[in-house]
């Protein structure tokens, strides 16, 4: 009994960052019925010995480094997580290990290896009563929390009192779901080609260099182009030739659930396209297609957009590009690349997409001493507000300067180059950071817009009447895939997507 007390009390210890945050009058009783829950979980566990020694200890480990990352930079515990983890590259992860995180680490090891030790030697009598006791109470308590979960007074509890967040249930339950959707995508197939779909190609007279750029945790109302105080697009703002179509909205608030979508023929109805990428269209009507990434390939366990980018003439990778460091790399460092595609392909059609890194946390780590306009800036466990702002809006700052060079590279050429982020990004809204929350309306709603050449006005007048037309509408990353295609004059003629050109019959 003694056991499950101490168990019931460091698992709800790990709820301390929400428990801090409860108003006063919500304070006693709902640390009282966290305390009592996980009391009468652990004490039933602990009765079945076998299962409790091999469960308890990794979950109680798990939950505590969890609660640390939860604590710390809020991020939101769920399977998609644990995918994030899974394809994490060594230096991104790198990133967040401070001398408080292997500290913390260090001393939830020591208390999970006291806990082993104790679950192996404990012994004592199942008491019926206190069973019955604690189920007579908790029983109708539990199902009233669950029914009335709207309720204003029930919501202000619910962070520590509903499984789904609390430790360690939510660890256990975000394994489960994790492992669920783990086999279901082994056993998938590979994705069919974009080239199967029927399409029409309307030929331009000279060379079209179609440019896509995937922006990362990068939010609409921070982009001083849509209106944001602070100086953070001076570059972009100067383009006469740029239709911005302001904030749009993303498909989900996680990169490997949303930048697939973007690039394949999924609406939001429909976010789970089997298809590959745009790329394969281009592909078939002769274009020269290249993926440049600043993020890893892997062999095994390829992350779902490498998975969805399908079969291009050649694909670039960070970590093919040289020796520079996780940590020290650029997106302008994709510049290099991009010119030397473009000039190898001068003479072709071609479709080009980056994948950037943008503004991934860490913010600070983003970009070169060059961009430390807004200071002081950082992005540590300490978390100041205004220090991750800054950091962030510097962030933005270099993606500006990212997209200007893209530009000034073909500005003389027949061009089009096409931005929007893959989803938006929590900056205390709420106490929220980081990504991850597709409810949070701050990282859903993205920047979109498209720049093109005099060459490509004179050649595709009418497409660009159009583009502007949209400007003002609400409009939904749907129309990344068509739009794209249709820039490129590839008219898709049997589609129900949003289609910026539709085929005259
Ligand atoms: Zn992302």
């Amino acid at each position: 009994m003694n056991l499950a007390a101490l168990l019931s009390f460091l698992f709800s210890v790990l709820m301390l960052p929400d428990i801090v945050r409860l108003p006063i009058a919500y304070l006693l009783p709902a640390v009282a019925y966290l305390l009592l829950f996980n009391f009468f979980v652990m004490y039933l566990v602990c009765h079945i010995r076998k299962l409790a020694v091999y469960t308890i200890p990794p979950i109680f480990f798990a939950s505590a480094i969890t609660s640390y990352f939860y604590g710390v930079y809020r991020i939101k515990i769920d399977k998609e997580l644990l995918f994030l983890l899974l394809e994490t590259t060594t230096g991104e992860a790198g990133e967040f290990i401070t001398t408080e995180l292997i500290i913390f680490g260090a001393i939830a090891l020591l208390l999970t290896s006291i806990l082993t030790y104790l679950l192996k030697h404990s012994s004592g009598k199942f008491n019926g009563k206190v069973v019955a006791i604690l189920f007579i109470v908790l029983l109708p308590t539990t199902f009233l929390l669950g029914k009335y979960k709207k309720n204003p007074h029930v919501r202000v509890v619910r962070p520590i009192t509903a499984t789904k967040y609390i430790f360690p249930y939510s660890v256990i339950t975000c394994i489960a779901e994790f492992s669920g959707q783990y086999f279901e995508n082994l056993t998938q197939g590979e994705r069919e080609s974009s080239a199967k779909l029927p399409s029409i190609f309307i030929p331009q007279k000279k060379p079209l260099h179609i440019i896509v750029v995937i922006g990362e945790s990068a939010r609409a109302d921070r982009f001083q182009i849509n209106g944001y105080p602070r100086e953070t697009t001076p570059k972009l703002i100067k383009e006469k030739n740029l239709i911005n179509f302001g904030g749009i909205q993303s498909f989900a608030a996680y990169t490997r659930l949303s930048v697939p979508a973007m690039i394949t023929p999924a609406t939001s109805q429909h976010p789970e396209s089997t298809m590959s990428s745009y790329l394969g269209l281009f592909k078939k009507h002769g274009f020269k297609t290249t993926w440049i990434s600043a993020n890893d390939r892997f062999n095994s366990n390829d992350t779902p957009t490498t998975k969805a980018i399908g079969d291009v003439d050649n694909s670039i990778f960070r970590n093919s590009l040289g020796n520079v460091s996780y940590g020290e790399f650029y997106d302008a460092m994709l510049l290099t690349p991009l010119q030397e595609t473009l000039v190898a392909n001068a003479q072709h059609n071609q479709a080009i997409t980056l994948h950037t890194r943008g503004s991934h946390a860490n913010y600070a780590a983003r970009y070169p001493e060059e961009f430390k306009k807004f200071l002081p800036d950082a992005y540590d466990e300490k978390m100041q507000p205004q220090q991750v702002s800054n950091a962030y809006d510097n962030s933005i700052l270099a993606t500006d300067s990212f997209l200007a060079s893209i530009i000034e590279l073909v500005r003389d050429k027949n061009a089009v180059v096409i931005y929007s982020s893959d989803h938006g990004e929590s900056l205390g809204e709420e106490g929220r950071f980081g990504h991850g929350n597709a409810l949070a309306p701050e990282q859903r709603n993205v920047p979109f817009f498209i720049w093109y050449s005099d060459d490509y006005r004179k050649l595709n007048e009418t497409t660009v009447d159009t583009l502007k037309k949209h400007v003002g509408s609400s409009l939904s990353h749907d129309v990344f895939f068509p739009w794209i295609l249709n820039l490129g004059g590839i008219l898709l003629p049997d589609t129900n997507q949003p289609v910026l050109l539709s085929v005259t019959k």
